[in-house]
C-alpha cells in the first residue's frame, strides 16, 4: 500500500485525505494548527462561537452538480442549509437602501425602482443572472484528466453562455464606473473586490437565485469537524501541532523525488508521495527553497493580485437582532483608520441571524470582516511590539463598536464579547501568504483556470487548494483535494473510487 503525506488539514487537504483513503493509500496529514478546516474555522468567546467564514455553500442543493460531491464527504441528508432572501443591502447616510435579493425576479424589481436610472445595466445585469442560472458545470472529472471529447463537451455547454461571460469578464470596478445611481456604484464597487471579473458577481447571484449556494446550519467549524470525522473513519492519521518546515528530496533515476516531510521539530515523515495543501508561496519558496517552478506560477507570485488580507471583529450583542437585514453595507459618520495605510468610510456587517444557535438565546451575533492589504505592519507590530500590538486591538474594537452603535442604536452598552483578529492572526493560524482570505482573485485575465498541480523535475509531489484553483472557495478546495486523487490514481493505473453517504 503507497504511503502519502498530506500537508495542512484545510479542506483541500482534508479532502485529499478521505479520498486517498477511499483508493486505498496510506495517509498522514501534517497540520500546524490544533483543529482541521484552515481558514474554514469558528472560534469560542464566552457562550458565543465566532463564525469565521462561510457565507455560503455552493453545493447545498441536491440539484446542484457540487451536491454529489459534498454528499461524499458529509452527510448531506442530516446537514441543514438556511437560504438567504437577501444577499446583501447597502444603506447611504440618509438610510436609503438597495438590497441584493437572492430571487432575481425580486432584485430585478428592487434596482429598477431604486435606481430607474441605471435601467439599461439592470436590464442586461438580470438577463444575465437568469441566463447563468441555467448553466451546469459538472465538476466530477478532474480538468487534468479531460480527453479531447471531455474538452468538447465541456465547450459546448459552455457556448450558450459565452456571450454573456465575455459581456461581464471586466473589472468590477469598471462596471461600478459605468453606474449612475450613487449608492448602486457604491454596493457594486464593494460587491466583493474592484480588481476582481464581474461575471463571479453574476454566478454566485445566479447560484443564490437557484438555492444551491446556502449557509450550512453550525457553521464552518462544525462543517470541518465532519470532514474531520469522515478522514479518521476511513482511517487517516491527523497530526496536529506539526508545522512542516522541508520537502526533502532525493535524486532517482535522473529526476528528483519528494522523499516526505520535515517537521519544525526536525521529524523526518518518509512517504512514497507528498501532497502540499498548505500555503503556496510557502511551499515553493520555503519547504522546497524555490527550487521547482514552472513559468505560470512565477508569473502569478510576481505579478498576480491576492484577495487582501482582513481585520474580524466579532461582537456577542445581549440583544435581539433578528429583525435586522443579514448583511449590511453602511456608512461611517468619519473614516475609521486602522493602520497608517488602511483606512474605510464604510463597514460591511454580518449579523448571523440565520444560525441562532451559535449566540445564546435572545442574543447575537456581529461580525464584521475589514479588508487590508497591510499585512506586514501587523506582522511586524506583533512581533516587536506586543504590547501596542494589543492596545491597537483594543483601539479598533472601540471605534468599530462606536460606529456600529451609531447605526443600529444601543448597542455599546449591550456588547458582552468582544474579539479582533488582524491579518498577523490570519497569518499565525493558517499561515496563508499576505493573510488572504482566499488567495489568488479572479482577474478578467486569468479567469479560474487552475495553476499546474506537479512542479517541473519534482516527482510524486502534487499542491492543491487555493493556491492552485484561483478564487479560491470551498467547493474549489473539495474538488482541487478530488482532483488530485484521480490524477494518482491514474497514473497507478487504479480505478478512481468514491463512496458517499
Ligand atoms: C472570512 C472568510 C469568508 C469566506 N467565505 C467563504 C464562503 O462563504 N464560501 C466559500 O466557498 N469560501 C469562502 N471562503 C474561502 C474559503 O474558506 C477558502 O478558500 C478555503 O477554505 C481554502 O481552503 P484550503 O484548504 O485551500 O486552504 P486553507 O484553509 O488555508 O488550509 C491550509 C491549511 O494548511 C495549514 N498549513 C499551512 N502551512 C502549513 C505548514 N507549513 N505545516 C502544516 N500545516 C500548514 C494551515 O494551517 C491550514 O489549516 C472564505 C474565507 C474567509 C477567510
Amino acid at each position: 500500500m503507497k504511503s502519502v503525506n498530506i500537508i495542512g488539514a484545510g479542506i483541500a487537504g482534508l479532502s485529499a485525505g478521505c479520498y486517498l483513503q477511499m483508493n486505498g493509500y496510506k495517509t498522514r496529514i501534517f497540520e500546524l494548527h490544533n483543529m482541521p478546516g484552515g481558514l474554514c474555522c469558528a472560534w469560542e468567546r464566552g457562550n458565543y462561537t465566532f463564525e469565521g467564514c462561510i457565507h455560503w455553500l455552493v453545493g447545498s442543493h441536491p440539484k446542484s452538480t457540487f451536491y454529489p460531491m459534498w454528499n461524499e464527504l458529509i452527510d448531506m441528508k442530516k446537514q441543514k442549509f438556511y437560504d438567504h432572501e437577501i444577499y446583501a443591502t447597502a444603506y447611504d447616510e440618509n438610510n436609503n437602501s438597495i438590497s441584493f435579493y437572492t430571487d432575481v425576479d425580486k432584485l430585478e424589481s428592487e434596482l429598477l425602482q431604486k435606481a430607474p436610472e441605471d435601467q439599461d445595466f439592470i436590464k442586461a445585469f438580470i438577463k444575465s443572472i437568469r441566463k447563468m442560472s441555467g448553466l451546469k458545470m459538472d465538476p466530477a472529472k478532474a480538468r487534468e484528466l479531460m480527453n479531447f471529447w471531455d474538452r468538447i463537451k465541456m465547450m459546448f455547454a459552455f457556448i450558450p453562455y459565452m456571450s454573456d461571460i465575455n459581456k461581464w469578464n471586466k473589472k468590477t470596478s469598471e462596471v461600478a464606473e459605468s453606474i449612475h445611481n450613487p449608492l448602486l456604484k457604491k454596493a457594486i464597487y464593494n460587491s466583493f473586490d474592484p480588481d476582481m471579473a464581474f461575471i463571479f458577481m453574476i454566478f454566485t447571484l445566479a447560484w443564490m437565485n437557484n438555492k444551491e449556494a446556502g449557509y450550512p446550519i453550525g457553521g464552518s467549524l462544525a462543517l470541518a469537524r465532519q470532514i474531520e470525522k469522515r478522514y479518521l473513519d476511513l482511517g487517516g492519521e491527523l497530526h496536529y501541532h506539526n508545522r512542516i518546515e522541508k520537502i526533502p528530496t532525493e535524486r532517482e533515476n535522473g529526476k528528483e523525488k519528494a522523499k516526505g516531510v520535515v517537521t519544525s521539530k526536525g521529524e523526518e515523515f518518509p512517504a512514497d508521495i507528498t501532497i502540499s495543501a498548505a500555503d503556496g508561496h510557502d511551499t515553493l519558496f520555503h519547504m522546497l527553497d524555490g527550487n521547482f517552478m514552472d513559468e505560470r506560477k512565477k508569473h502569478f507570485y510576481d505579478h498576480q493580485i491576492t484577495f487582501p488580507s482582513y481585520f474580524q471583529v466579532s461582537l456577542g450583542v445581549n440583544r435581539d437582532l433578528s429583525n435586522q437585514n443579514n448583511m449590511q453595507l453602511f456608512p461611517l459618520k468619519k473614516p475609521i483608520r486602522f493602520d497608517p495605510e488602511t483606512e474605510h468610510d464604510l463597514l460591511g456587517m454580518r449579523i448571523m441571524n440565520e444560525d441562532p444557535g451559535l449566540s445564546p438565546e435572545g442574543k447575537s451575533m456581529i461580525i464584521l470582516l475589514i479588508p487590508c492589504r497591510n499585512h506586514e505592519y501587523w506582522v511586524k507590530l506583533r512581533k516587536e511590539k506586543l504590547e501596542q500590538y494589543k492596545t491597537e486591538k483594543v483601539r479598533i474594537a472601540n471605534e468599530v463598536i462606536e460606529a456600529v452603535d451609531h447605526w443600529l442604536g444601543d448597542i455599546k452598552s449591550k456588547v458582552e464579547e468582544i474579539d479582533v483578529s488582524t491579518p498577523a492572526t490570519v497569518i499565525r493560524y493558517t499561515n496563508n501568504w499576505k493573510g488572504s482570505y482566499e488567495g489568488w482573485i479572479m482577474t478578467p485575465e486569468i479567469g479560474m483556470k487552475p495553476l499546474e498541480k506537479t512542479l517541473p523535475g519534482l516527482k510524486d509531489f502534487y499542491m492543491i487548494g487555493q493556491w492552485i484553483e484561483p478564487g479560491g472557495g470551498l467547493p474549489t478546495a473539495l474538488k482541487s483535494g478530488r482532483d488530485v486523487v484521480q490524477m494518482i490514481c491514474k497514473k497507478d493505473r487504479k480505478k478512481f473510487r468514491s463512496d458517499h453517504f
